[in-house]
């Protein structure tokens, strides 16, 4: 045995750790004295089901109690929501342990993982975790592009993720591309479709992919309650993949990963399906009056198929995303960043109820009609 160097006098995390930068969540701090109405993280304007609310008054005599390890009642709401095998269900707390679980099952060290342009964080943040390479496919016009990410497949790719509808952008991918993207995989690469925002879309070439995962054995589609369903404070997330994908994914999780109220909220949750078609219809009327009025003031709203617009500032006379972001601020109206993305002379809007739609057509007017405020104010 050969001893070169000092063995390190302290333990040291995996080599591809130091690179991570940490997830920072939608901020949810204001000027002083302002009331917060955050529209930073795409959460649900409407909250969640009053049933949830119902289920939860319950749980406490049964606090002391383990959850069932399988989510039984949670996976077959689901499965009966949406006319699937519940074997073929996965949990996770939130969709984000299901993406990390599935990047470290299936991608480590010396392999490689394809994401997008302006993919969502997550799944490089996952790569990288994991000892894998996050291998960046560019996108063309904010929009996921199939020929680029197949360009970059190689003998070491394992894993590929694009979420559509896709967070930051709003954009989508028809499901004729999608489906070419999952054709043209080899069989060994597993594709992961993230469809955080599936419920939200209309549109008729558009499919969240099931299909795709009930005839494919390499094709994965999460979901999450924490957009439409209103939830994302009890962290519930869900996948449908291929039988030997959930084999995989339930030997590597935590035993009892979905904790009791995840599991009666979210069964709740999915049932109410007159909630989830309030929470869309909500959707579809402010979405386009907050384009409407927002294009009106002199910013580019992109297309969108979720329950956010991307705003484009023009950045001249001072009307810039890092201005308008501290304009809004001091009204209370808290929008997202997006120089983490790539992305600096834009800001991510979520819809919010009617008040705080209305503030925020509001504050933008007001902010594009002001001067530009002095450098370094
Ligand atoms: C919000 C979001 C999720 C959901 O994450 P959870 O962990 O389920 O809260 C997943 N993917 C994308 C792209 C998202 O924007």
């Amino acid at each position: 045995m050969q001893h070169d160097a000092a063995p390190p006098n302290r333990p040291q995390a995996r080599s591809g750790i130091d690179r991570i930068e940490a997830y920072v969540p939608g901020s949810t701090s204001v000027a002083p004295g302002v009331r917060a109405i955050k529209l930073s993280s795409n959460e649900s304007p409407l909250g969640p089901s009053p049933a949830v609310l119902a289920a939860l008054a319950d749980l406490g005599s049964e606090l002391a109690l383990y959850p069932d390890g399988e989510a039984k009642k949670l996976r077959q709401a689901i499965a009966r929501r949406y006319g699937l095998d519940a074997a073929r269900i996965v949990c996770g707390a939130g969709s984000d342990e299901l993406l990390t679980m599935l990047t470290h099952a299936y991608a480590g060290p010396g392999d490689e993982g394809i994401i997008t342009q302006y993919g969502f964080l997550v799944y490089k943040i996952a790569l990288l975790a994991a000892g894998a390479s996050p291998i960046i496919a560019p996108e063309v016009d904010l929009t996921v592009n199939v020929d680029a990410i197949l360009a970059r497949v190689t003998p070491r790719t394992k894993i590929v993720f694009i979420a559509n509808p896709a967070n930051p952008t709003g954009s989508f991918l028809p499901f004729a591309e999608v489906a070419r993207l999952a054709h043209a995989l080899p069989r060994h690469v597993l594709l992961v479709l993230d469809a955080a925002y599936c419920e939200y879309v209309t549109r008729n070439d558009y499919a969240a992919g099931l299909e795709l995962v009930a005839n494919a054995h390499n094709v994965v589609m999460t979901r999450t309650f924490s957009k439409i369903h209103g939830l994302a404070a009890l962290r519930i997330g869900w996948c449908y993949a291929p039988a030997e994908v959930c084999d995989v994914l339930n030997r590597i999780r935590g035993p009892f990963n979905m904790n009791k109220a995840a599991i009666e909220a979210g069964a709740a949750a999915i049932a109410d399906v007159d909630h989830q078609a309030a929470a869309l219809a909500h959707n579809q009327r402010w979405r386009p009056w907050l384009a409407e009025n927002l294009t009106s003031s002199g910013i580019e709203v992109l297309p969108s198929e979720t329950n956010f617009l991307l705003l484009r500032l023009p950045g001249t006379a001072g009307h810039d995303a890092a201005a308008a972001d501290r304009f809004l601020l001091q009204r209370g109206l808290i929008l997202r960043r997006m120089d983490a993305y790539g992305l600096p002379d834009c800001l991510r809007l979520t819809v919010g109820d009617e008040v705080a739609n209305r503030l925020v057509v509001e504050a933008f007017s007001a902010f594009m009609a002001a001067p530009a405020e002095p450098a370094h104010a």
